[in-house]
């Protein structure tokens, strides 16, 4: 059984504590490995290392770290089987989901920042200007010159979930490190594996000690030390919205920046006039069980046009027994405590009368799968509308095709990450665009992403926004420096 390690100042070490957490692996059910079960004092030796580390790392330069960034993408390209089945093993993913959308996209998130610090946009917003002030007779006269520039805030706190590991770990690692900050990261307690053999190609990338280092262990105890902890100059978060809140209080009474990528309810709105019915069909339901629904974006409520509702219903149960048949999607819950909360909602569902479809899918093992389930039925009431389930359901359900209903019907929860529009009416798609509450909508697809847009939710969804330019933005300061004309 694997026993992982903290990496700090360029070194693996035991936690202070010498404590270990057990962590299950999801499509066994049983322990495949112990992580450190850090605390406050462990964290404060990874800031310690990442303040020494921080001027040395800026001073490489943009074109610097970038490069090394790519060593380490060069690096993980290497090794992406085995990081693949690293995360199938601690995270329950299918291994087609982890080796094919997940590891080529952490690739990609190391060389996508990596190419931008030395592009055109990393000078956004770094501008030079002349100072003009009024002289005695009444004219203006420039007095001075005044160039804005980019600094990195210092050092960085990254915490994030376990439904996309590492994937989510370099969208936040790498562009804090590519904008000179140095780092403090700590992964889900859940899902500690492959941060651990990232650190592990950190050191063999041989970047300068310090610039990256993993405290593993819980929220409460690790998660709160490095909010809390006063060098820590802002905190990036992915997870769910309640701990988001508590993050955002915690790092509020220091003042520090937050950015906060939080849950969501996402809605899909199918007019009968979408462009392929079997188009809109196929990928809804790749929005729904995608990850076994254990992504953020997923879609867990479907508003059809009633003219097109029955036979979008049928379609979408044929298409997800195909979708099953090829094992491809559904692999296994994280937990058995989230499989227990997951299927209790199915539950509450069956007992208020709603019709449940579930298409059996093979298990391999005593893991912790669920069948993925279609609700239709449901009543209005429900909480299943509202409330972030975060697994393989989907509830669906008729709507007029008023253009005020869905909007109504898309906005009805407190959250507003994402939404989808299904339409060939671009006019249509576009005023609802508008109006639903959601950071990202999309028309005719999902999932559809440029790392360079921004990313983010509205409402309980989040706060702030990442990717490209913006992510730059969060790890940053712009500081502004007037020079007197002599
Ligand atoms: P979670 O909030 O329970 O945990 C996320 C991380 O926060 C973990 O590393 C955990 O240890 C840590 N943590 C927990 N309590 C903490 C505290 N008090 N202080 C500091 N850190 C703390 O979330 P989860 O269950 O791991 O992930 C699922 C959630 O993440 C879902 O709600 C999902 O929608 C959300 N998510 C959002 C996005 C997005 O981009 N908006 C992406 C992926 C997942």
């Amino acid at each position: 059984m694997k026993k992982l390690s903290n990496f700090i100042g360029g070194v693996f070490s035991e936690p202070l504590s010498k404590n270990y957490l057990e962590s299950l692996s999801p499509i066994t059910g049983e322990v495949h490995c112990l992580i450190p079960d850090s605390d406050s004092f462990d964290v404060d030796a990874a800031v310690r290392a990442a303040i020494t580390a921080q001027p040395q790392w800026n001073a490489f330069g943009r074109a610097g770290r970038a490069r090394l960034l790519h060593r380490i993408a060069d690096l993980l390209e290497a090794r992406m089987d085995e990081f693949a089945l690293a995360e199938v093993s601690d995270q329950g993913k299918t291994f087609q989901q982890a080796r094919h959308f997940e590891m080529p996209r952490s690739v990609r998130n190391l060389r996508f920042f990596a190419d931008l610090v030395v592009s055109d946009g990393f000078i956004r917003g770094s501008i030079m200007t002349q100072v003009e002030a009024p002289t005695l007779n009444g004219e203006y006269k420039i007095i001075a010159e005044s160039v804005a520039q980019r600094e990195p805030v210092g050092v960085a706190g990254i915490i994030v979930p376990w439904n996309l590991p590492l994937y989510l770990l370099t969208w936040k690692i790498a562009p804090a490190l590519a904008m000179g900050n140095t780092v403090v990261a700590k992964p889900s307690e859940l899902t500690s594996l492959t941060a651990f053999m990232l650190a592990e190609l950190v050191q063999e990338a041989q970047l300068l000690p310090g610039v990256l280092n993993i405290v593993f262990g819980r929220g409460p105890s690790a998660g709160e030390a490095l909010v809390s902890h006063p060098d820590v100059t802002a905190i990036a978060f992915t997870g769910g919205t309640l701990t988001g809140r508590r993050i955002a209080s915690l790092a509020g009474s220091f003042g520090k920046k937050v950015s906060l990528e939080l849950g969501g309810k996402n809605p899909s709105i199918v007019f009968a006039d979408c462009p392929d019915l079997f188009d809109a069909v196929k990928t809804n339901v790749r929005a729904a069980f995608s990850n076994q629904g254990e992504i953020c974006l997923c879609c867990s409520r479907i508003y059809v046009q009633q003219a097109i509702y029955d036979d979008f219903v049928r379609q979408f149960a044929k298409e997800t027994e195909t979708i099953v048949r090829k094992g491809e999607t559904i692999g296994a819950l994280i937990s058995r405590q989230h499989l227990e909360k997951v299927r209790g909602y199915v539950e509450e569902a069956r007992a208020t009368g709603a019709s449940i479809l579930e298409c059996e899918i093979e298990k391999s093992s005593d893991g912790y799968y669920m069948n993925p389930t279609i609700i239709c039925g449901l009543s209005d009431k429900s909480r299943l509308w509202k409330e972030e389930i975060f697994g393989p359901v989907v509830c669906i359900k008729p709507f007029s095709g008023e253009e005020k209903e869905s909007i109504m019907l898309a906005n009805d929860t407190e959250y507003g990450l994402a939404a989808s529009i299904w339409t060939r009416d671009m006019a249509k798609a576009q005023r609802l665009a508008r109006q639903i509450k959601a950071g990202t909508i999309w028309i005719n697809c999902w999932m559809v992403r440029d790392l360079a847009a921004p990313f983010g939710g509205m409402k309980a969804s989040g706060h702030g926004r990442e990717g490209g330019i913006y992510s730059l933005d969060f790890f940053s300061e712009f500081k502004t420096i007037t020079s007197l004309n002599t």
